[in-house]
């Protein structure tokens, strides 16, 4: 039965954590908006004013210089400037301190390797790399010139895609191996800014909740797991939330207890 407390129980989440043997963190977009990134999804979402068809691999295969010009706009113009915030910094915190096994993240900013954690799984791939549609030679995406679009390959001449998983394009398999393993071994899972609409992806709390992990969810909204599998529900935003879970996780008098 979810407890719903605005702003609350974060002591009942401390004490989770505190006792958890492996927690895994999972992530969407919304982790990333105190970044100044915007969340697909929402009011404040982009596909309110962009049509998602330019984030279809079919698509952008017939209309490279279309999409590229969409997905430039949405991605490259400002995501190279965009920094971890308190809540990515407290999830490398928690890893560097044996607090946390493993991150799954929906997002594609580099933000969690950026703030320390190592152990990242990206579901959807990561946008600061570029791979040739025929031979696959990756480019580091700051260092290639977006002004011509679209970009091409300075071996084949082939287009170049941002290394982030289209509509119609595959989960990568090692992230998607990673992912059953936490859903598998994970005693919480720490849900952080996710509306739980994406798919597949939606699918590991509920798994790692019928494996016996404890979910705890951070969201300044009720989300689809709110009412379906979250055990513990702490309403706000993610740097806010995650700053008091620090505070209590790494507060030597209650490390005494
Ligand atoms: P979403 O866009 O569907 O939902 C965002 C969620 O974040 C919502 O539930 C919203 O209430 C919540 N939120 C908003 N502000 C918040 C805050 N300050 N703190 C905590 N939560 C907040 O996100 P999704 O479910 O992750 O799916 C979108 C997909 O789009 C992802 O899978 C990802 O691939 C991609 N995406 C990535 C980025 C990124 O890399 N930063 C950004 C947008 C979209």
């Amino acid at each position: 039965m979810v407890k719903i407390t605005p702003s609350g129980n974060i002591t009942e989440a401390v004490r989770i954590l505190r006792q958890s043997r492996f927690t895994t963190a999972f992530t969407g977009a919304g982790i990333s908006v105190e970044s100044g990134i915007p969340p697909f999804r929402g009011k404040e979402g982009i596909w309110n004013h962009y049509d998602p068809k330019v984030l279809d691999i079919g698509f952008f295969i017939e209309n490279p210089a279309r999409s590229w010009a969409i997905i430039k706009e949405l991605f490259y113009n400002f995501y190279h400037a965009a920094q971890p915030n308190a809540a990515h910094r407290v999830l490398a915190r928690m890893e560097k301190e044996g607090k946390l096994g493993r991150v799954i993240t929906q997002n594609i900013d580099n933000l969690h390797q950026e703030a320390g954690n190592k152990m990242v799984s990206e579901f959807h791939g990561n946008l600061k790399k570029l791979k040739c549609l025929s031979c696959d030679r990756e480019y580091n995406a700051i260092k290639i010139n977006l002004e011509e679009l679209p970009p091409t390959c300075r071996e084949c001449g082939d287009i170049l895609k941002p290394d982030f998983v289209f509509f119609g394009e595959s989960i990568p398999s090692s992230a998607l191996m990673e992912s059953y393993e936490a859903a598998g071994i994970s005693d919480v899972f720490l849900l952080i800014g996710t509306t739980g609409e994406v798919m597949p992806a939606n699918q590991f709390p509920p798994m790692a909740k019928a494996n016996g992990a404890t979910i705890i969810e951070i969201n300044p909204e009720p989300s689809l797991y709110t009412n379906t599998t979250t055990d513990l529900f702490l309403q706000g935003k993610a740097t806010e939330i995650m700053k008091k879970i620090e505070a209590g996780l790494f507060s030597p008098s209650l490390n005494d207890n």
